[in-house]
């Protein structure tokens, strides 16, 4: 053994989950489901899985175990993975591998498997039984995502076909008792886990502590987006419609006297504006943090990817947050690149402060063991979804009152440790207890269309088995879009478009328009449009040069009015520069991610090979039709809209339509809402009527088949249609 084996070992037997081994691995050989519960570090997730794998090698079964571990994000089940093999002392795909959505590393010898629950499901379409699987370990239960949710009701059908299998539940927080209610009253293990006392401040204190002072000013450009300022004051004269959750905050931040504060915090109270995300004042509790003496890592708990980003080009241009021999600041978000995902475990230089910006998936998933101070923002980008346009919307929401417990604990895993609320403690006071599990805030079109490809029978039924069953209406209204898209027939049969849409990697709208794509001839750009669309935007707006960056993207949408070809023809020029060697100069010229745009380049061609399987194209992914669109079809008209639901609604100000005055189109056709304070809309394509006629939202029953047939023998296709299809929700205009 080498003296870093022998560290590593001894950081092993350190861990609390180590005293529980014997009885893990007791439980685990006499019962088919376990349910393992512990404080977030504890060992579940590095430990448990490799005292599985030891177990089976000792009692000589090493060739023939197969572990699968799933993981709700894939960025956990890389770094799970990366980490547990060098616990090991190996190379990742020799006995431990991953694989997630576009990535693997797997070997003929990996007994361990970390995977995505999407990939695990999508397993599950080809093998039913899991034939071959010894245990699976379904990780961050009490995340209660959609799909680990789904998974449950699967496996617990799946576990009498399959007798010797072994299922291991396993969940950061204490309602273990409901996970183990559901498989029958199956053990439950508790590992029992120590932290330090963390002292929580909440926005009263902090401004008293550092007497900053809140401006109705210094907000505005909050968020990058003085823009949407500027347009959201203008929509106010329409009526807004706000959750429960933003009107309890309201009501109670008016009834707040703040006795005991002094009056500039009072003041400074009562500017604050509970809808945005505070970048300035986030910036000066940084300092603040990063002047004191003590040393010790910072996490700054934030929304999503786009406002770490953006937050991070305003610190970087901080004289003390921007100084790299002061602070070593770094992102941790679903898509950061390896490379900065190692920087975050690691320790910095004596004297060099490391600030994490991170989302949601540092509260459970990922521990960083330096940790001493958390920044909370309050806030999480939460799915939710308009049941009477079955749109999905991306919300920054209120988190719960659990996930906030959960974050303030991440600064107490070394040594007492401090965390900052960025909201009053009588806004903390009115979240709720725990987040509502995400299958019953999500649309949930797609996991209907794998219910049915899973041949798992009658999807109502299906569903009322869940742990909490959704709602029924959301379930029509996921069924009744699926047979509006025509995945599924009058009868709720599988159509073979529905099987078609439910081998592809995308929600079902977006897998129509490749589908579509296919047929009318413009697969090439729409692949990109859809990469661009469940990827994320390859443009970026970094804070303080969002002039320069929203140049560079106009450039690209031309005299198309169309966020959309902005990402096909900047992904087109990326492509031609890297053929020349100059891709890093192109995306820094231009504003763009050169990670979004590989991997917008590595989704492509999965598409391809997905849609090539399916028979529907047979050319070669480089040269699968070039693309045209119609530039005839002009009309002068105005840009004041509306959709039905939601009165005004607005352009997001990364939108290249968002500062033209006229778009000489009727229609914007766009992929997702924002509902802030008033609706913004973030990617549009402006199109013409007779577009709009042709393929509009209404093209309704019949699916394939039915456009086919309206189409005839049409095939000078564009792109526009095959884009306008999809948006089932089109803006309407106000003044004919
Ligand atoms: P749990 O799943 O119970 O939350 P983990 O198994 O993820 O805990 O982590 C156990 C411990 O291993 C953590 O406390 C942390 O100290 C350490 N650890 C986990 N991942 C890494 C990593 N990538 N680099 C360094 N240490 C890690
Ligand atoms: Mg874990």
């Amino acid at each position: 053994e080498s003296p870093e084996g022998q560290k590593m070992l001894e950081f092993r037997r350190s861990l609390p989950a180590y005293k529980e081994r014997d009885a893990l691995l007791n439980a685990i050989s006499q019962n088919q489901v376990v349910v393992v519960s512990g404080e977030t570090g504890c060992g579940k997730t590095t430990q448990l899985p490799q005292y599985i794998l030891e177990s089976e090698i000792e009692a000589a079964r090493g060739a023939s175990c197969s572990i699968i571990c799933t993981q709700p994000r894939r960025i956990s089940a890389m770094a799970v993975s990366e980490r547990v093999a060098a616990e090991r002392g190996e190379k990742l795909g020799e006995s431990v591998g991953y694989k997630v959505r576009l990535e693997g590393m797997k070997g003929r010898d990996t007994r361990l498997l970390f995977c995505t629950t999407g990939i695990l499901l999508r397993r599950l379409l080809v093998d039913r039984d899991l034939r071959g699987v010894s245990h699976v370990i379904v990780d961050e239960i009490h995340e209660r995502g959609m799909n680990e949710d789904f998974l449950l009701i699967v496996l617990k059908d799946l576990l009498p076909r399959r007798p010797e299998l072994r299922l291991i539940l396993m969940s950061a927080t204490l309602n273990a008792e409901l996970f183990s209610s559901y498989y029958g009253g199956a053990p439950t293990i508790h590992i029992p886990g120590f932290t330090y006392p963390v002292r929580a401040h909440f926005l009263e204190n902090i401004l008293e502590m550092t007497g900053y002072r809140l401006t109705p000013y210094n907000q505005i450009d909050d968020y990058g987006q003085e823009k949407m300022w500027k347009m959201q004051k203008q929509a106010q004269s329409f009526k807004k419609r706000k959750s429960q959750l933003t009107s309890a905050v309201e009501d109670v931040l008016e009834d707040a006297d703040f006795r005991g504060c002094s009056l500039r915090t009072r003041e400074s109270l009562s500017c604050w504006n509970p809808d945005s995300i505070g970048f300035n004042l986030i910036e000066h509790v940084l300092c603040h943090i990063a002047r004191k003496e003590r040393p010790g890592a910072v996490l700054v708990f934030m929304t999503g990817w786009d406002d770490i980003n953006s937050l991070k080009g305003q610190l970087q241009a901080h004289p003390l947050l921007g100084d790299p021999s002061k602070v070593l600041l770094l992102a941790c978000h679903g898509s950061m690149p390896s490379s900065e995902q190692r920087l975050i475990f690691e320790k910095p230089e004596d004297g060099v402060r490391k600030i994490v910006l991170a989302t949601n998936m540092a509260e459970t998933s990922i521990t960083i063991n330096d940790v001493v101070f958390v920044v909370d923002c309050g806030k999480a980008k939460e799915t939710s979804y308009d049941a009477l346009n079955n749109t999905p919307c991306l919300l920054p929401s209120w988190i719960s009152k659990a996930a906030a417990r959960q974050r303030r604990g991440r600064a107490g895993r070394v040594q007492p440790g401090e965390c900052y609320h960025l909201y009053p403690k009588c806004v903390y006071d009115t979240f709720a207890d725990y987040q509502l599990p995400e299958l019953l805030r999500t649309p949930l079109q797609s996991l209907c269309l794998q219910i049915k490809s899973l041949e798992l029978g009658g999807i109502t039924e299906f569903l009322s088995r869940a742990l909490q069953p959704p709602e029924l209406l959301s379930v029509q209204n996921a069924v009744e879009y699926l047979k509006i898209i025509g995945a599924l027939d009058e009868n709720e049969n599988l159509t073979v478009l529905g099987r078609n849409l439910s081998m592809l990697p995308v929600e079902p709208k977006l897998g129509k328009m490749l589908i579509l794509g296919a047929i009318f001839n413009c697969l090439d750009p729409i692949m990109t449009v859809v990469a661009g669309l469940s990827v994320r935007d390859p443009f970026l707006m970094p804070f303080d040069k969002k002039d320069l960056a929203e140049t560079a993207k106009a450039q690209f949408a031309g005299q198309e009015y169309s966020d959309h070809i902005a990402v096909i023809r900047a992904y087109e020029g990326w492509k031609e520069a890297e053929r020349e060697q100059s891709g890093y100069e192109y995306c820094w010229k231009n504003f763009l991610s050169a990670q979004t745009l590989k991997a917008i380049h590595s989704l492509r061609k999965q598409f391809f090979y997905l849609l090539k399987d399916a028979g529907l194209v047979d050319q070669n992914v480089e040269n699968c039709n070039k693309w045209s669109h119609d530039e005839h079809l002009n009309k002068e008209k105005s840009i004041a809209m509306k959709t039905m639901e939601d009165g005004q609604v607005l352009l997001h100000s990364n939108s290249v339509n968002a500062e033209v005055p006229k778009v000489p189109y009727p229609w914007l056709v766009f992929n997702e809402k924002v509902k802030v304070n008033a609706v913004f809309l973030r990617d549009s394509t402006g199109v013409s009527d007779s577009i709009l006629l042709l393929f509009g939202g209404n093209i309704s029953r019949g699916g394939l088949d039915g456009h086919l047939k309206m189409l005839g023998g049409y095939l000078e296709f564009f792109m526009k249609p095959a884009l306008a299809v999809m948006y089932l929700s089109v803006k309407r205009e106000l003044e004919e």
